[in-house]
């Protein structure tokens, strides 16, 4: 059987096919580890604010992409089965190495809770949430202010956070490309992906217009909450 036939054979990915080739078998299982999570809402749910097309390509196809990488990178690495949140805080601490795994673990990481990060409609912001944002910032407008600044000037692609860090503040930040504040020892509590494939359908240049929106009409404050408590 010739290579390329057997690849053939791998791709078309019948049991009894996997079985007859144990090299093939393990890539089939590995690919399993990391998966793309299933949206709580249908792809046309956050429009006007992000149309159904750009979820279409963002999920089904970005996203799909770094779970997709992730599982080619890690097994048989020393990486295998520590926590992505390890994974993502030891790639950023070897980046000669790991740059590539930081790269798809950080966006695998920030693509799966920003999912859950935006709802229909947007909710209410908690009291405990508007307290801590208010002594940290000094009022909701100043912060959101400040979120939709620094997120809309990240300097190509990243992402706009608001993260809390290790003495308990809540600060506003931006991370390049597939970083999270994970690498800066913070805790993300709301993260806005601002990388052109987020945006530029519906926006096109308009990069500070998408971030406004997604803060001010799809942002589940009641998740942020949470994860806050949970800090
Ligand atoms: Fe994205």
């Amino acid at each position: 059987m010739s290579l390329t036939r057997r690849g053939f054979l791998a791709s078309a990915g019948s049991g009894l096919l996997v079985a007859a080739a144990p090299a093939f078998a393990k890539k089939a299982n590995a690919a399993e580890i990391y998966t793309l999570p299933s949206l709580d809402y249908s792809h046309s749910a956050l429009e006007p604010v992000i149309g159904a097309e750009t979820m279409e390509l963002h999920h089904g196809k970005h996203a799909a992409g770094y779970a997709r990488n992730l599982n080619k990178l890690i097994p048989g690495t020393s990486l295998e089965g520590q926590s992505l949140e390890d994974i993502i805080k030891t790639a950023a601490a070897d980046r000669g190495t790991y740059q590539t795994v930081l790269n798809n673990a950080g966006q695998h990481w920030n693509h799966t809770e920003f999912w859950k990060m935006l709802v229909p409609g947007g909710t209410g912001v908690p009291g405990s949430l508007q307290k801590k944002i208010e002594s940290d910032f000094g009022s909701f407008e100043e912060f959101r202010e400040q979120l939709v600044n620094v997120s809309s000037k990240q300097f190509g692609s990243g992402w706009g956070w608001l993260a809390i860090d290790n003495s308990g503040k809540l600060v506003v930040l931006s991370t390049p490309n597939g970083e999270n504040p994970l690498v800066h020892d913070m805790v993300p509590l709301l993260g806005i992906d601002v990388w052109e494939h987020a945006y530029y359908v519906d926006y096109r240049n308009r990069r500070k217009e998408y971030v406004a929106a997604v803060v001010d009409s799809i942002v589940n404050w009641e998740y942020v909450n949470a994860r806050l408590a949970n800090a």
